[in-house]
């Protein structure tokens, strides 16, 4: 937490305002979609409400398409399920390990070709880092193709100077425990289409029908967010710059510590914009490096240093076994050689230190 969070909580309960909406709730949304680029938003219980409510809006029918990144995180591609909707992958590319806009481009081509024009393109935003939004933007247009932007690990990221989610139709953020900012869980939906998102906020209310009885003509949701934690988030927004830079300077530290480790490579942080570096990630070339990422993980284990294997690609999953996919074997290497060391930003210097010489270690005892 920064400063100011307790403070504003302990506002919240003074004013005896402990519910799914509220003042708090209403101040977080306006200062959020200040910092996100746009000119609304809705608060919501979670980054995947915030998805579902963003594929509700899509009306999609049984059997239709949504096209996803496949290096992501399952919550990007699961509310495509939720609305009976088939998800169809598309592989990432080298220089941001976001999605490709040529294999999007052969995904969309092909649709058509099928007679299967996707209903959606769901674009994840990696790490911290944006994907390459402008082609993508530029090929969903050409095709009449709405574009939702999963920016849930990317909050604080620049696109072009501009925030990542404020691109699409309507973009996902997410406040969960592990993300760059919390409210130990919660997430926000944000678009520049007022009506979109006050359709959100009605479906995440129970769609209660404007009647002094309880009516209903739709399905609801009970996907608000408390006011107790609107009041954290806007504490949180508050330092999410020193986050932000807390977390790049992980990075540097750990970029200067390990440059010279054979085999052992960044993830590329793209021309176009700053990343976040939320994770710090590496790939590991066990050909060059003698040790194998696995091996790495496993050593800092050991010293019960917690680092975890990139993403699985949703193309790889049992649940998405049948599912169509563009491309493949970017993702796929990503996630053989790829890991996350360390890199919340309450870390500090001796910790990363500590990392640090455990990979080294490795390095001395096993490989070149
Ligand atoms: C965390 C995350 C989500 C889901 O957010 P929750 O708030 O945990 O539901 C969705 N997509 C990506 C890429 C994420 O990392």
């Amino acid at each position: 937490m920064g400063g100011d969070e307790l403070r504003l909580v302990t506002e919240t309960f003074a004013s005896n305002w402990i519910a799914p909406l509220g003042p708090q709730v209403d101040a977080f949304e306006r200062e959020f979609a200040e910092k996100a680029g746009t000119s609304h938003a809705a608060a919501l219980s979670s980054g995947t409400a915030a998805l579902h409510l963003a594929m509700r809006s899509l009306q999609l029918e049984p059997g239709d398409e949504v096209i996803c990144s496949s290096l992501t995180f399952s919550a990007s591609v699961n509310p495509v399920l939720y609305e009976r909707a088939v998800p169809v992958f598309v592989d990432s590319e080298e220089s941001s390990w976001n999605m490709d806009p040529t294999l999007l481009a052969e995904a969309l081509e092909d649709g058509a070709k099928r007679g299967k024009k996707p209903k959606a393109v769901v674009l994840v935003h990696l790490y911290g880092q944006s994907a390459d939004i402008d082609p993508i933007a530029t090929l969903c247009a050409r095709h009449g193709v709405p574009l939702i932007e999963d920016a849930a690990e990317a909050l604080g990221a620049t696109y072009k100077n501009r925030a990542p989610g404020s691109f699409g139709v309507c973009g996902v953020h997410s406040f969960n425990g592990n993300k760059i900012i919390t409210t130990s869980g919660g997430g926000m939906l944000v678009s520049n289409d007022a009506r979109l998102i006050e359709k959100a906020r009605f479906w995440a209310t129970q769609a209660r029908d404007p009647a002094p009885h309880y009516q209903h003509s739709e399905v609801g949701f009970n996907y608000r967010m408390s006011n107790l934690l609107a009041a954290v988030g806007r504490g949180q927004l508050r330092v999410l710059s020193q986050r932000v830079d807390a977390r790049r300077a992980n990075c540097a530290f750990y970029q200067a510590a390990l440059a010279d480790l054979p085999g052992l490579s960044f993830m590329p942080e793209a021309g176009y914009g700053r990343s976040t570096r939320w994770l710090t990630c590496v790939t590991i070339d066990p050909a060059v490096a003698g040790v194998d990422r696995e091996q790495v993980r496993l050593a800092l284990a050991d010293q019960n240093i917690e680092a975890r294997p990139v993403w699985k690609p949703m193309h790889l999953q049992p649940l998405f076994a049948e599912a169509r996919c563009y491309g493949g074997v970017v993702a796929e290497r990503l996630f053989a050689q790829g890991l996350c060391l360390p890199s919340g930003s309450n870390l500090t210097p001796a910790d990363l230190e500590r990392v640090a010489e455990a990979v080294r270690c490795v390095w001395r005892s096993l490989g070149r």
